[in-house]
C-alpha cells in the first residue's frame, strides 16, 4: 500500500526531527494533504498508527488538514479552486495551468514532549 510506506517515511523524520530537539515522546501531528498529492486521507489515517507501533510516535494524534486544488490560469488570469482534479481552468476551459495549491504533503507542524 502506497499510504503506507508513506506513514513510514513520515514516521522515520519525525524521529529523526525528534533526536535533533531532544524530545522522547510525539504528542501530536499536523500534516497537510493536498487534493492532488496522490495520498487519500482515509488510508494514511489508518497505515499511521501502525507505522507509529513501537516508535517515540505511537499513541500520537494526527491531524490532517486537506487542502483543495487551486489552479491558476495564464490565459485569464484567475486563480480559482476546483474539486474537478483535472488540470483545465474551469473559468475559460484553458489548459494553460499551473497548480498553485494541492500537490501537498507535508507535516506543518508537531507536539512533543
Ligand atoms: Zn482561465
Amino acid at each position: 500500500m502506497h499510504e503506507f510506506s508513506l506513514a513510514i517515511d513520515l514516521v522515520d523524520q519525525l524521529t529523526e526531527a525528534l533526536a535533533r530537539e531532544n524530545a522522547t515522546k510525539v504528542v501530536s501531528i499536523n500534516v497537510v494533504i493536498g487534493a492532488m498529492s496522490g495520498v487519500e486521507r482515509v488510508p494514511f489515517e489508518f497505515a499511521f498508527p501502525q507505522a507509529a507501533e513501537g516508535t517515540a510516535l505511537q499513541g500520537a494524534v494526527l491531524n490532517i488538514q486537506e487542502v483543495p486544488l487551486i489552479l491558476k490560469c495564464s490565459d485569464c488570469n484567475q486563480q480559482t479552486e476546483t474539486d474537478d482534479l483535472i488540470m483545465i481552468c474551469p473559468l475559460c476551459n484553458s489548459v494553460s495551468v499551473e497548480i498553485v495549491q494541492g500537490k501537498e504533503f507535508l507535516i506543518k507542524s508537531m507536539e512533543v514532549q
